[in-house]
């Protein structure tokens, strides 16, 4: 493991390992895929991975005006990874599908014509993608690991490629860049290399959102328990067990977090096609600002008459349309 400009530098199994160790109070539910187009491999030149993960933190923050790198992980077409954004805070990568997920971006351009994928490259993006989905037990479908292509970039809308989208992560990507493409390239590749996931060991009592700034992570459930990781305002936790004012947040390990805190969410899934998003509680909060998908969970942030809000924004939908 190397150092530079914030980043770490990991092979595969190195990231394996890391993986494993990392502490993370955010809820992860989904995978994103995609391609850097520019920087591509013309780029690379086998030992300049933390330049041009700099020179991407610098076109995110100081062009586009982010917080941060827009990523998580950068995969390097020699097989190595380099971190990006924290795991605590959601990515910039998908318009309208940021909260809950993990971005990868695969460095080089995999549009038909473009870079040819290297075979350690290969190798690392379904390595890195197998030990997300084990670290945050997330199952391997088309549903949770995602491309960018599938997303409307103008209403962050689900629609499996049509509308408004980019070919990210590229019309070869894994021989393509639709959802059967996946299903019948990538996921399989993914599922062998996840295995069995483990048992979890304690269920799951509910889920809660931060309602601080930043809440402090200890690994004891009293105020002097070190404080291990902070995770900020909006992360939706998992709760697993309740000891007094301590809610314990982790299935696997000592990390808990003052009740006081946290406030309980409501889960649901959508059972309609398409369900319009609102800027408000009700229709007459009109043009809809987005929509969400048949099948995709939301969470409950508050409700007002029949609908329920499903962000810490005002992002709000009817009830009728959500199964609890
Ligand atoms: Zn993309």
């Amino acid at each position: 493991m190397e150092n530079k400009f914030g980043f770490t530098l990991l092979s595969v199994a190195e990231f394996e390992n890391w993986i494993t160790e990392q502490n993370v109070a955010r809820t992860v539910l989904n995978i994103q895929e995609h391609h850097t187009w520019s920087p591509n491999y013309t780029h690379f030149k086998g030992n300049n991975h933390f330049e041009l993960q700099k020179g991407m933190q610098d076109f995110h923050t100081v062009v586009n005006g982010w917080q941060d790198i827009g990523q998580h992980f950068s995969i390097f077409p020699d097989g190595k990874i380099v971190t990006g954004r924290g795991l605590e805070i959601s990515p910039a990568c998908i318009y309208g599908f940021n909260n809950e997920s993990i971005c990868i971006e695969n460095v080089g351009n995999f549009d038909n014509g473009g870079d040819t994928m290297t075979p350690e490259q290969r190798d690392a993006i379904v390595r890195v993608t197998a030990a997300l989905c084990r670290r945050f037990r997330v199952p391997v479908n088309s549903s949770r690991i995602v491309y960018h292509h599938w997303f409307d970039l103008n209403t962050g809308a689900r629609t499996n490629g049509s509308g408004v989208t980019k070919t990210c992560p590229g019309t070869h990507f894994f021989g393509g860049n639709k959802v059967k493409d996946a299903e019948q390239n990538f996921l399989p590749l993914v599922q062998k290399a996840v295995g069995n996931m483990d048992q979890v060991p304690l269920p799951l009592l509910y889920y809660a959102y931060v309602k601080v700034k930043w809440l402090p992570v200890r690994r004891k459930p009293f105020f002097l328990g070190k404080k291990i990781n902070e995770t900020p305002f909006g992360s939706v936790l998992r709760i697993y067990e309740e000891k007094g004012k301590w809610r314990r947040i982790s299935a696997t390990k000592d990390e808990w977090v003052n009740a006081g805190k946290i406030k309980k969410l409501k889960r649901g899934t959508v059972n309609t096609d398409e369900l319009n998003v609102r800027s408000g509680p009700g229709i007459q909060f009109n043009p809809p600002i987005g929509v969400v998908r048949k099948g995709q969970e939301i969470f409950v942030f508050a409700e007002s008459g029949n609908w329920v809000k499903i962000g810490i924004d005002e992002r709000w939908v009817s009830a009728k349309f959500v199964d609890f």
